[in-house]
């Protein structure tokens, strides 16, 4: 009733996140929803720069997970355009692992560093089958078919258009492509502004670069100059070339990989264990700080504030949260041990924050809500495997099966990972070679197509996080923090039929498309 004195004006509605945990529950993201806000500012005005660790600052709070089927250089340097970061996985040979961290490090925008190449001898119907697969057909030729080979010439789509298919099989490049002699080169010094000049003057569609010796180095695409975007959110070191992680294990062996990609330029590095409180994960901390001390450390996995002390004390720059919550993991129902994601994350970013290290949520991340619902319990970044596994830039070829157009995704657990590359391996995280049985933490499967990193990442996720941020009322993930430890952002439990109405409910059928 209007006006009666009885009315209570301190309204206490919803849970505080403290209250939301207060009973040591093992809660995931589904199990609570976050009240709405006020809002007085536009979205697009809402800032997600966030840190990743102690020293590296990141415009968008995206890292790829260091995973076979998730982050090579092509997924890193998506990422880092984007504001985010890559994590190069290791279940590769050493040499392997750094040339991919050395593509992020010297990817320059415009420049085709591993463009394909073929050598003289072979035919125009490779040029086809190229056209077929890969849908461009402006081909360098080198001595011996591969880059930082002598440049012979260069072959386009116009060079053979006219031959007749049965031509093909016999006539060798050499014979079509236009030679050395009549090709407008540049020497690898040059600036993408000035390749856009010679491009423009030219009036070519390509532009090989070659260095002193006539090397062929990379090659510059017109079209690629006209739908030049600029990324203003990337993240980028003092040098202005890309961000870069890597992930290492903690054997007395990575201390060798672990120098390689030091020289090839990693910023930071992922120690990669499943359960990361160990003696072998302090000792490599203390080994990277004593040799490395300016290389930042992302540790973990940790998933308790005792796991976290120990760690931060060892001089972890970052920590790295989720045991079992990984949408290919069967680590809790093998293992018994793990803990529930939401609990996970904000406990030891609870413990964490006290020391400013930042944390990142690892796994179980499914939709834009999780990643906001991970980034309000205290989470710095989210680091992200099946949802990005799907995208173009993820390794792997795309295969259909009932109609549906997927690519292949399996956990460094799973078996098919483990074998893949025994010796090496990031499987060593699951797996040790004194096991005589392998015990599968993982599954393999497959995950939808989501098209490109930048559409996904840039576009999709990026927004939603910003309305989503709008609508509980905060301008910044450092607003968001603060009022997250005030208690001024409120949320609630959700029942098992209250997940039901959240969800889509009641309908003959429906397309969910997302963006
Ligand atoms: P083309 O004239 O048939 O070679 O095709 P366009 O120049 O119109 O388009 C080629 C597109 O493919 C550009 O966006 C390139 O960046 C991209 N691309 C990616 N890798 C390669 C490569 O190895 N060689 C070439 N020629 N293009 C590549
Ligand atoms: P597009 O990518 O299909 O438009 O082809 P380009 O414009 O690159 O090449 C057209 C024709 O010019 C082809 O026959 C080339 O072999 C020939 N060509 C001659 N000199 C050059 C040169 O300096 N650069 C390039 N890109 N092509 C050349
Ligand atoms: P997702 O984003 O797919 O839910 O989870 C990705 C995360 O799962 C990775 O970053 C990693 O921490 C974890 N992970 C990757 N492979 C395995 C595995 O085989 N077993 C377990 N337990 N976790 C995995």
């Amino acid at each position: 009733m209007i006006g009666n004195s009885s009315i209570n004006e301190n309204i206490s509605d919803g849970l505080t996140i403290k209250e939301l945990f207060q009973n040591n529950d093992g809660l995931t993201y589904n199990d609570f929803i976050i009240l709405p806000g006020y809002i007085d500012f536009s979205s697009e005005n809402v800032s997600l720069t966030s840190k990743l660790t102690k020293t590296i600052t990141i415009k968008t709070p995206f890292v790829s997970s260091p995973m076979d089927t998730v982050s090579e250089s092509t997924m890193a340097i998506a990422m880092a355009l984007n504001g985010g970061i890559g994590i190069i996985h290791h279940n590769c040979s050493i040499d392997y692992q750094i040339s991919e961290v050395r593509r992020v490090k010297r990817y320059e925008q415009g420049f085709i560093t591993d463009p394909l190449v073929l050598s003289p001898t072979n035919t125009v119907a490779d040029i086809y089958a190229i056209k077929n697969s890969h849908g461009f057909s402006g081909i360098p030729v080198t001595e011996n078919g591969k880059i930082n080979s002598k440049l012979l010439g260069l072959i386009t789509f116009r060079d053979i258009d006219f031959l007749n298919k049965d031509q093909w099989s016999t006539i060798p490049v050499s014979q079509v492509m236009t030679s050395i002699d009549d090709l407008i080169t540049a020497k690898n010094d040059l600036t993408l502004k000035d390749a856009y000049t010679i491009l423009q003057r030219s009036k070519k569609g390509k532009l090989p670069i070659i260095d002193s010796d006539g090397n062929l180095v990379s090659l510059i695409a017109r079209t690629d100059l006209e739908k030049n975007r600029d990324y203003p959110l990337a993240s980028k070191d003092s040098r202005r070339q890309l961000l870069c992680g890597a992930a290492v294990g903690t054997r007395k062996e990575d201390e060798k990989r672990l120098e390689s990609l030091v020289q090839a330029g990693v910023d930071v590095i992922v120690l990669d264990s499943s359960q990361g409180n160990s003696i072998y994960q302090i000792d490599m901390i203390k080994h990277i700080k004593t040799n490395y001390p300016n290389l930042q450390i992302i540790a973990g996995n940790v998933v308790t504030q005792a796991q976290a002390k120990s760690l931060i004390d060892a001089g972890a720059d970052a920590l790295r949260v989720g045991m079992g919550s990984g949408s290919i993991c069967i680590t809790q129902e093998v293992m018994a041990v793990g803990r529930a994601q939401a609990t996970a994350v904000y406990k030891v970013a609870e413990y964490a924050h006290q020391y400013d290290i930042p944390v990142i949520a690892d796994g179980g991340v499914t939709c834009v809500g999780h990643i906001v619902k991970a980034l309000t319990l205290g989470a710095d970044c989210v680091m992200m495997g099946s949802l990005l596994a799907g995208t173009q830039e993820a390794p792997g070829e795309y295969f259909y099966h009932d109609g549906v157009r997927l690519k292949k995704y399996r956990g460094m657990g799973s078996l098919d990972a483990m074998n893949a590359c025994k010796e090496l391996s990031a499987a060593s995280r699951y797996y040790s070679e004194a096991d005589h049985i392998k015990v599968a933490q993982g599954v393999s499967g497959s995950v939808v197509d989501k098209g490109s990193v930048h559409r996904f990442i840039g576009g999709y996720l990026y927004t939603g996080i910003q309305k989503s941020l709008q609508d509980i009322g905060c301008q910044s993930l450092v607003q968001l923090h603060q009022q997250t430890n005030q208690g001024v952002i409120k949320v609630e439990k959700r029942t098992a039929s209250a997940q039901v109405e959240g969800g889509v409910h009641n309908l003959h059928s429906f397309e969910k498309r997302l963006f």
